[in-house]
């Protein structure tokens, strides 16, 4: 029999973290994460404010690197000093609270600026699938507004069309909706839970419980750079096991 090295996750395997720790400068905000997201998963994070969530979403795709630890997203090690980074990212789709559309753009140019860049397409194969994916998040009509002349909700969509026209193989949402005036939210929970339901991987930090408990297959809660608990929405939301996770969502629910 031939030794193997040290092998990478399995192919439905879509995000692997294994003992990741973060620290900024002597803070420890990473304290030992390990879990997976498998392909078609899609895992809320919730926890509180300055739990770690957002270092740990930003670890997946190297907007942060990691102190010690390692992360396999599709297979290939990001952590690894000799990945191909730009390759990796190009397959990780994120959305953030905040929208940053380029605001002297049109939708449409916001859509293919990024595919014709950095992928190369054809002006006529970049607006086909702007087009197409402004389809899905309901904002075919504003494929010549700009960013100003929309509304948040309407803005966080277009954002969201933008990342799906690269093509990703996972989706990253760092509450997407925080940003939002209450009556938005619901047009891109929508959003989400379409792309949720047409097999999108999806792991998103959120503070929208009916979301979590609805479309999450699973819910991770995270505090103080742990994850105290996760499971199923039923059982993590609704019979938590941990006095922490009981003291958070007594505070949000
Ligand atoms: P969450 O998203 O759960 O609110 P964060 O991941 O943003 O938490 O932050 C976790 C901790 O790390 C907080 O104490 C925060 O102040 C700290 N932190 C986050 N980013 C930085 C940074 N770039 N430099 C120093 N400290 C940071
Ligand atoms: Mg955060």
């Amino acid at each position: 029999m031939t030794m193997s090295k040290e092998s990478g996750p399995a192919a439905e395997i879509a995000i692997e973290i294994r003992e990741l720790h973060k620290y900024f400068g002597k803070l420890e905000v990473l304290k030992g994460i390990d879990f997976t997201v498998n392909r078609g998963e899609v895992v809320c994070v919730i926890g509180p404010s300055g739990s770690g969530k957002s270092t740990l979403l930003r670890c997946v795709n190297l907007l942060e690197e990691p102190t010690s630890g390692k992360i396999f997203v599709s297979g290939n090690e990001v952590t690894d000093p000799n990945a191909n980074i730009d390759k990796i990212r190009r397959s990780i789709g994120m959305v953030f609270q905040q929208f940053n559309l380029f605001p002297h753009l049109s939708v449409l140019n916001n859509l293919t600026i990024a595919q014709r860049r950095v992928l190369h397409r054809s002006k006529a194969a970049a607006e086909k699938v702007a087009l197409q994916n402004l389809e899905i998040v309901g904002l075919a009509d504003k494929v010549h507004a700009y960013p100003a002349q929309l509304s948040g909700g309407q803005q966080q969509r277009a954002a969201i069309a933008r990342s799906l026209s690269m093509g990703p193989d996972l989706m990253l949402f760092d509450e997407p909706t925080s940003a939002l005036d209450p009556e938005l939210v619901g047009d891109v929970l929508a959003v989400m839970r379409k792309l949720a339901t047409d097999g999108m991987t999806m792991m998103v930090v959120t503070h929208e419980m009916s979301f979590a408990r609805d479309v999450a297959d699973r819910v991770i809660f995270m505090d103080g750079g742990v994850v105290v608990e996760q499971g199923q929405p039923a059982d993590v939301l609704g019979n938590p096991q941990h006095e922490r996770t009981k003291t958070f969502l007594s505070r949000v629910l």
